[in-house]
């Protein structure tokens, strides 16, 4: 019989090393909790390959000037990737012929709830299920008799599109994700309810163009925080509804102040702007996001 032992190492040689990628919005600057995230997936590759993607799909808050920032700030703390730095607006036509797809599949509907309709739907679902987002949606578009849905498209009332996500999670079966620090996750698809795969203002949303991209990019281990961990039971639906591979995930912790809080953009005196501009070195700001020196 073959010991456990060396099939284990036979399985950790054999084992490509990983390739991860840090993936920023520009919708401002990167501050001591983005520090952390690229330090943490940058170090996760450990002799694999670092890939950086800018997440840009929404037009309206996304500024070059920030992606710039993004770029130069990277840098200067000492980390390199590789090129081309793949940019989330340069491929709308690949995620509209993968919403093409699943529309083919019929796993799609067009929802054309306004903000208004959705928070008075939400108020009038205390008891409702509720998701990482607040009250799931209740599904009112789901069932719109198609003449009606063909008459409101007609008269050019904007509209996103959903993924039907029982019928998505009948195709796709049991699934489950492995994440390094969590093991083997069951998917729950219901968690999340029929999440938008393309908004009215953006042809794409978060949850379709990063589950393409990183397919896209070969990414083999995802890592990102926690604060994601409910996002990957939707990417891993659409990974099987779209033949797309299955990579490893790595949820890490968020970094947070003295007060409990997790960092965001509204703590300007933690970008690593402002850091570097009070005088700090990239060696002092890697260690204030609990990193050695490089
Ligand atoms: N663009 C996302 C963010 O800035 C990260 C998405 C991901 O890593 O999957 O939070």
């Amino acid at each position: 019989m073959r010991d456990t032992a060396s099939i284990v190492l036979k399985i950790v040689s054999s084992s490509p090393a990983p390739v991860t990628r840090f993936a920023p919005s520009p919708t401002g600057r990167l501050h001591i909790g983005h520090v952390y995230s690229a330090l943490f997936s940058a170090a996760a590759a450990k002799g694999g390959r670092f890939l950086l993607r800018i997440e840009d799909i929404d037009r309206g808050r996304c500024r070059p000037e920030f992606e710039a920032a993004i770029l130069e700030d990277l840098g200067w703390l000492g980390l390199r990737w590789e090129t081309p730095v793949r940019r989330q607006s340069a491929h709308m036509a690949d995620y509209r012929s993968a919403l093409d797809v699943l529309d083919g599949d019929g796993l799609l509907y067009p929802c054309f709830c306004t903000r208004k309709d959705l928070r008075a739907q939400a108020a009038g679902a205390t008891l409702a299920p509720h998701g990482p987002d607040g009250p799931l949606y209740r599904g009112i578009c789901r069932a719109l008799p198609p003449s009606v849905r063909a008459q409101r498209i007609a008269s050019g009332s904007p509209y996103a599109l959903r993924l039907d996500m029982k019928a998505a999670a009948a195709r796709a079966g049991n699934l489950r994700f492995v994440d390094r620090e969590r093991g083997e996750i069951e998917v729950n698809p219901t968690a999340c309810g029929d999440v938008v795969l393309a908004r009215k203002d953006v042809a794409t949303s978060y949850h379709l163009a990063v589950t393409l991209d990183d397919a896209a990019q070969g990414i083999t281990l995802v890592t990102r925080g926690e604060d994601l961990l409910h996002a990957t039971h939707i990417h891993r639906i659409l990974q099987a509804l779209l033949g797309l591979p299955e990579p490893e995930y790595w949820h890490h912790r968020l970094l947070r102040d003295a007060h409990g809080r997790r960092y965001a953009k509204r703590d300007r005196d933690r970008t690593i702007r402002d850091l570097r501009q009070s005088g700090h070195s990239p060696a002092a700001v890697r260690e204030l996001a609990g990193f050695a020196p490089a």
